[in-house]
């Protein structure tokens, strides 16, 4: 197994950021279905966070969340308020 160790004290540039991707993957379906937005609006989302200056590296500047992490929350929210959910 080639794992590298995850320790809170890493910088992203310690990571291995496949590894990363991976991890963000499974944190997201690892959600219980009550608290995870629908695929389309998580994709409604996302398009709007490609189109903000604030987004760096899938980073959102303004606040410092990861925009696939935070897109995905059911009753996750923009700080600029760009979106919200769509019900
Ligand atoms: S969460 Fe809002 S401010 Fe942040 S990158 Fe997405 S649209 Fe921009």
């Amino acid at each position: 197994m080639n794992q590298k160790a995850h320790c809170v004290k890493c910088l992203l540039q310690e990571i291995d950021e496949e590894e990363y991707l991976s991890k963000l993957k499974r944190v997201i379906l690892m959600m219980k279905a009550s608290e995870r937005a629908s695929d389309e609006e998580t994709n409604r989302r996302l398009l709007i966070c490609k189109q903000c200056d604030y987004l760096e590296r899938g980073t959102c500047l303004a606040c410092g969340c990861y925009v696939e992490l935070r897109s995905a929350m059911r009753h996750g929210k923009c700080p600029y308020k760009k979106w919200t959910l769509n019900k």
